[in-house]
């Protein structure tokens, strides 16, 4: 159940952005799913990190400072997506944990179109234990 471009099917991949919140922050490495079809190109935030980014986003508030912030040291999940995307780890080790993480992000999805919100809760917890 991988998932799916809303735009034209095609399937996506787990990349990291950076951000720019209102002009100012630069938040860096921010996982995006994004469109493997390059004339799509669509893009979005992965859902399970929505909330981590909402309340750095509100913490921010409408007018701050001029600054970056790396991400991944805020959000568990994306310190763990770019433990993967850093090529300094073993291979093996990284193939998997992206095995492992895409099947907690697909379970994650399922959960949410459920509104299971107990089950998105404990699945966020084990994504976030998964490189401990
Ligand atoms: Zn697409």
């Amino acid at each position: 159940m991988q998932k799916r471009c809303t735009r034209c099917g095609n399937e996506m991949e787990i990349v990291l952005r950076n951000v720019v919140y209102r002009k100012r922050v630069k938040i860096m490495n921010v996982p995006v799913q994004v469109c493997v079809d390059e004339d799509c190109d669509h893009s979005q935030v992965v859902d399970v990190i929505k909330d981590d980014l909402k309340s750095l986003m509100e913490e921010l508030g409408q007018h701050p400072q001029r600054q970056a912030i790396e991400f991944e040291e805020m959000s568990e999940l994306s310190n763990l997506l770019v433990l993967i995307a850093n090529e300094k780890v073993n291979s093996t080790v990284r193939e998997l944990l992206g095995e492992k993480v895409n099947e907690l992000l697909d379970l994650f999805l399922l959960a949410q179109s459920l509104g299971d919100e107990k089950w998105m809760l404990e699945l966020r917890e084990r994504l976030t234990k998964i490189m401990v």
